[in-house]
């Protein structure tokens, strides 16, 4: 079995090695699970300053203390980028953040997750209650447990916007990044339909963002991308991918502050000023994406 868990003076840590040459390491003062599931090692574990967390293969998926960071911003920004989405496509996302947060949006008639490892929903339901909360009970919600590549070559059914919460290009989560699996997502977007997906983190994994965004673009005619910093997530900012075939850039419209206004939602992250500037991109970011 693959050994994340370390011993270090009579304490337990744990390493994620982003790259061969760099490794975080966060203290373990609780181990709730670690082995083998469907097609992912998982260890869940707690922390003194992150709360509980999991990780996949090694790689930290979310922690508790600042889940609402990514999910707040993997979702509402092509929420209100839509500014009418009825019909939401969850791929990975298994911990239910980000259909959480997708809920809350009224207009919301339906959240389709497609999660390849039925551990993980189970897992969150049991160890991460704050995080999907009453999320997977919704009647609004169907979860559909296989691959998310396969899924968008098949389904007849269409979204008006698709978020890829994936892991990284390792294991299950390396076809969420190819030019087929994105053109799968084009496929099932209805017109204005925006896609969002998690791609890593600039420093570290530039080749893996690079690729991304080229296979982005060979699939959508309007592909950009925006960061955000999760400190669970060591290496500086994450970015996502933002991808539509509609000419429209709400980003950056008037109007985004007083439809926020109009929703009554309230976030932790999340505001117009953020969901403008999370498109300025710093030059090393701009340079690999462009
Ligand atoms: N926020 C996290 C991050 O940025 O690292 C992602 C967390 S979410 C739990 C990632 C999920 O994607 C995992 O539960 C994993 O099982 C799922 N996943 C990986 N490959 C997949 C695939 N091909 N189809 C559907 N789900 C997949």
């Amino acid at each position: 079995m693959a050994n994340y868990l370390h011993t270090i003076n009579g304490e337990t840590w744990f390493k994620e090695e982003v790259t061969g040459a760099i490794g975080h390491a966060l203290r373990v003062d609780n181990v709730l699970f670690e082995g083998e599931i469907d097609h992912q090692h998982i260890v869940v574990f707690e922390n003194e300053i992150f709360g509980r967390l999991f990780a996949l293969n090694g790689f930290i998926q979310l922690s508790t203390a600042d889940e609402f960071i990514y999910h707040e911003m993997v979702t509402h920004v092509p929420l209100f980028a839509h500014g009418a989405p009825k019909r939401v496509l969850v791929i990975g996302g298994g911990d239910g953040g980000a259909i959480r947060e997708v809920l809350r949006h009224q207009n919301v008639e339906h959240v389709n997750l497609v999660e390849i490892e039925a551990d993980v929903v189970d897992f969150a339901k049991k160890w991460f209650p704050t995080v999907c909360q009453d999320a997977f009970d919704d009647p609004r919600v169907t979860v559909t447990i296989t691959d998310g590549a396969k899924f968008v070559q098949e389904t007849a059914e269409t979204y008006d916007v698709v978020i890829v919460d994936s892991t990284d290009p390792v294991g299950p989560g390396e076809v969420l990044f190819t030019e087929e699996f994105y053109a799968g997502c084009k496929r099932v977007l209805n017109q204005g339909g925006i896609m969002v997906t998690q791609c890593g983190l600039p420093f570290l994994q530039p080749e893996e963002l690079k690729k991304a965004a080229d296979n982005q673009k060979a699939a959508f005619k309007n592909v950009r991308f925006y960061a955000i910093t999760v400190p669970a997530y060591s290496g500086g900012v994450m970015t996502l991918g933002y991808a539509t075939d509609s000419d429209e850039t709400p980003e950056t419209s008037t109007e985004l502050g007083a439809q926020i206004k109009a929703s009554d939602l309230s976030f932790k992250y999340y505001n117009a000023n953020v969901h403008r500037a999370a498109f300025q991109l710093p030059e090393y970011v701009a340079k690999i994406v462009h």
